[in-house]
């Protein structure tokens, strides 16, 4: 299944066309996407039985929002691709560097971001959305926590993201707009490996970042059993997984993005984000 934002308000996809959840459903289901996190397997269950003339939207992708427009936590990993250990000076972690984006920066598809005064560099990653109520679930059954993927763009300011010894992350990586997701999210069961997917950043056109999600040192499951075995993960909670190699502050010279930029994230089996910047108002 494929679940996207309309309009503020859920659809699920069959090819290029949608079908609204709570007309098609006729009330049955909600039409705010994160009342409907809160039963997924009944959400999974119907769309599942859909007649193809239920599809009857058809789909802007400009008017596409968040998948999960409003999530409780917001979980980001850092380090979990070697090559980008490698470039940021680090040996591959031994327990995942957990940090968060706060919520409020969390965003839709195609969105323009104001720049904030510093350095702004992107960091394409697969993000996984939990499906249901989590707390200590081992690693073997880790997906069955999972509602979906979706792709997420880790923006961050790295002067802010630095400050400080030891550093925090957190700030440097919510200001308004740093959490573009989407453009929808897709169940496990789409793909033919979730594990294993391209990921690709493009910069203009250009390729600046481009691996596969198998390279990750903590694979999805293995970060969903570490992080609710310390955290209850709750529906609509998202994990941000870890970015490739290929990022500005990395390149040399460093490279951050301005306003004449045009950022695509893009994962097989997803689809992509694009992302305008504007200067900062002083
Ligand atoms: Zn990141």
């Amino acid at each position: 299944m494929r679940l996207g934002v309309l309009d503020g308000r859920a659809v699920v996809f069959g090819g290029d066309r949608a079908a609204d959840v709570a007309t098609v459903s006729r009330g049955l289901l909600p039409s705010d996407p994160m009342a409907l996190f809160e039963d997924w397997t009944r959400v999974r269950d119907w769309a599942a039985g859909l007649p193809d003339e239920a599809y009857g939207l058809t789909v802007d992708p400009a008017a596409l929002g968040a998948p999960v427009p409003r999530p409780r936590q917001v979980f980001a990993v850092a380090l979990n691709y070697p090559p980008h250990a490698a470039e940021a000076g680090y040996t591959p972690p031994d327990e995942p560097l957990v940090f968060t984006k706060f919520p409020t920066c969390v965003t839709g598809p195609r969105t323009t971001v104001e720049l904030p005064p510093g350095k702004v560099d992107w960091e394409v990653e697969l993000v996984a959305v939990i499906g249901c109520e989590t707390h200590r679930v081992s690693e073997d059954r880790a997906w069955e926590a999972v509602a979906g993927l979706t792709v997420g763009q880790d923006l961050s300011e790295r002067v802010s993201q630095l400050q400080g010894k030891p550093a925090q992350f957190s700030l440097g990586k919510s200001f308004p707009g740093f959490g573009p997701t989407g453009p929808v999210l897709v169940t496990p069961d789409e793909f033919e490996d979730p594990d294993d997917l391209e990921i690709t950043g493009l910069l203009n056109g250009e390729t600046v970042q481009h691996d596969r999600t198998k390279s990750m040192i903590f694979p999805v499951p293995e970060l969903i059993a570490r992080l609710s075995a310390v955290v209850p993960l709750l529906p609509g909670d998202l994990v941000f997984t870890g970015t490739p190699a290929g990022v500005g502050n990395r390149m040399n010279p460093p490279r951050y993005l301005t306003a004449a930029d045009e950022l695509v994230s893009r994962i097989e089996g997803i689809g992509e984000l694009r992302q305008h910047f504007t200067a900062a108002h002083p």
